[in-house]
């Protein structure tokens, strides 16, 4: 039950830090989020090789760099105000929208 309520704050467009792993307080911007895998492709995080054939004359084949995609526990909203990865609340505005904020310096995010 813990996991199933657990909500993933994170958007697509948001600038996150890397909190663990490999690329550990590396940033980028969320390209991408797999919400069932409770994964995310981040700009420039998480890069990996991968090896592409040469399948025309004028594509180049051999070994390009790919971000793939990094576990949503490994990373952190980034607060430009606070210059680093924060946590972030989530507060119901009076039009009943939803709307997160930095739960450090109450900024909106
Ligand atoms: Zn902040």
């Amino acid at each position: 039950m813990e996991k199933l309520s657990r909500k993933i704050k994170i958007k697509k467009g948001d600038t996150v830090m890397a909190i663990a792993g490999r690329d550990r307080g590396k940033t980028g911007k969320v390209l991408r989020i797999y919400p069932r895998k409770s994964r995310v492709v981040v700009e420039g995080v998480n890069f990996v090789k991968k090896h592409m054939r040469k399948t025309r004359q004028d594509q180049e084949g051999g070994i390009i760099k790919r971000e793939s995609p990094i576990q949503i526990s490994n990373l952190a909203v980034f607060c430009k105000s606070c210059n680093r990865p924060v946590r972030i609340g989530i507060t119901a505005l009076s039009d009943g929208s939803k709307s997160r904020f930095c739960k450090r310096c109450k900024e909106m995010i």
